[in-house]
């Protein structure tokens, strides 16, 4: 059967307020034509993020009731450590409140000054923390991967002959760890293949250089793994998610995606050594190891969060979903960054509103035309975000997990298809007040 259907029925209703035309303008017109300060009651389909903004299910809203608040040694600490031992093969698993605090204490142990860490393309977070150790964050996707229109089934795939290079620039020793991202959230949500990961393990070997996972999403890629990927089709995704960790030294997770959490995060490490040092860092900021800054009620949703994120009937219908939106979108004539990814969708914004000019930041324009006319917010991934080292103009589309059915969806994608047919109505924008750092947060618009 063609139709996706949600393997889930829902149990409690969270009612969407709807809004007047006029009345998004007023909200957009007091938010300075910038959707981060729109407040969320205003937005009736919100893409913003999938980053803790899924729906729980109801086994982990029992498992808030069992949490355990004990300081040390707490029952939901244990099932949390069993859970994530079983999925992901690694004995040291330490607990943290999201991905960058994973983030954190690894490039605190490892990064600092002379040193260089590639990825496939570090997500913000990552190459903050780096920067902010004294290092320096290179991004190495493959060719491919750069080009929206290319259809390369594994467009994440780190480049080999880019990371030699960078190898043979600066030398192994400066190098204290490969890292690569999976999905690949910066690079479009676009999937690494296992012959990859493999082939990142063998270089790391030939070098002594520790390989590290950044793997918010290592479930939804080792579905696309087990659709695409030769030879791979007959495994289960548990199986193969094991082969991907199995493959690494250590991985930094933000539970806010694959962990079906709505807070949480994990590092795990196999050197002793290392662990040991990560724990008292985590002491320090985060918190005992047995909770590290979370409450049990948090760690026990993680446990079983982890545990539902590999039922394939649950993976086949978020990859399916995000897809649908994808080519619906394409079908409409409107170019999206090819193939759909796992997580989100992107909209060219240049293709969209090609009358105008980087410089009057067509995706702010278009996030703002969705906005007006659907109530739907989406993010500018451009010029406002990235300034002149924008390589592309896009409007990201995020679809937050077991949240939208897809009457929703298909809502969306009639918005937008009616947003396109008068695009030439869409004007540009020019930024009225900014900050000095990440100004797309706060920055403020008018129209030209
Ligand atoms: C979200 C994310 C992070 C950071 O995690 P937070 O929980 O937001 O701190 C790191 N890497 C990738 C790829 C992510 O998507």
């Amino acid at each position: 059967m063609k139709t996706i259907i949600e393997p889930f029925r829902i149990k409690v209703v969270e009612p969407l307020k709807m809004t007047t035309r006029a009345e998004r303008e007023a909200a957009l017109h007091r938010a300075g034509l910038n959707v981060f300060l729109v407040p969320a009651e205003d937005v009736l389909i919100d893409l913003l993020t999938d980053s803790g903004t899924g729906a729980m299910s109801s086994e982990q809203w029992a498992g808030i009731m069992r949490g355990d608040e004990s300081y040390a040694g707490a029952r939901s600490y244990y099932r949390f450590e069993d859970r994530l031992r079983e999925v992901t093969g690694f004995e040291h698993v330490i607990p943290t409140h999201q991905g960058r605090a994973s983030e954190r204490i690894l490039f605190e142990l490892i990064g600092g000054p002379d040193k260089t860490i590639p990825n496939n393309n570090h997500f913000d977070t990552t190459r903050a923390n780096i920067e902010h150790s004294g290092a320096r964050a290179v991004d190495l996707v493959i060719d491919e991967g750069r080009d929206p229109k290319s259809r390369h089934p594994f467009k994440g795939n780190i480049d080999l002959d880019k990371l030699e290079a960078l190898f043979k620039e600066v030398g192994a020793e400066h190098i204290p760890c490969v890292m690569v991202t999976v999905t690949n959230n910066s690079g479009g949500g676009q999937p690494v293949s296992l012959e990859n990961l493999h082939a990142v393990r063998k270089f790391c070997d030939r070098h002594g250089t520790p390989f590290f996972l950044d793997a918010c999403r290592f479930a939804e890629n080792a579905y696309f793994i087990k659709q695409r990927e030769p030879g791979q089709g007959h495994r289960s995704v548990a199986a193969i998610v094991r082969e991907m960790f199995d493959l690494a030294d250590g991985a930094t997770i933000s539970a806010k995606k694959d962990g079906l959490v709505n807070i949480g995060g994990v590092l795990l490490l196999r050197d002793e050594a290392l662990y040991g040092a990560a724990q008292n860092l985590l002491i320090l900021t985060e918190g005992f190891p047995t909770y590290g800054g979370l409450a049990g009620r948090d760690l026990e949703a993680m446990a079983q969060g982890f545990e539902e994120v590999l039922h394939e009937d649950y993976l086949h219908y978020r990859i399916r979903s995000t897809a649908y939106l994808g080519e619906k979108l394409l079908a409409q004539g409107i170019q999206i960054v090819e193939p759909p990814g796992g997580h989100a969708i992107y909209i060219d914004a240049a293709e969209f509103c090609p009358h105008i000019p980087k410089a009057q930041f067509p995706g702010q324009a278009l996030v703002c035309a969705l906005y007006l006319h659907g109530g739907i917010r989406g993010v500018e991934i451009g010029s406002v975000m990235f300034g002149e080292h924008a390589k592309m103009e896009l409007v990201r589309l995020a679809i937050p997990r077991r949240v939208y059915t897809q009457s929703q969806i298909d809502y969306v994608i009639e918005a937008i298809g009616e947003v396109h047919a008068r695009r030439d109505r869409i004007r540009g924008l020019r930024i009225t007040a900014e900050p000095p750092v990440l100004r797309h947060f706060t920055a403020r618009f008018a129209e030209v």
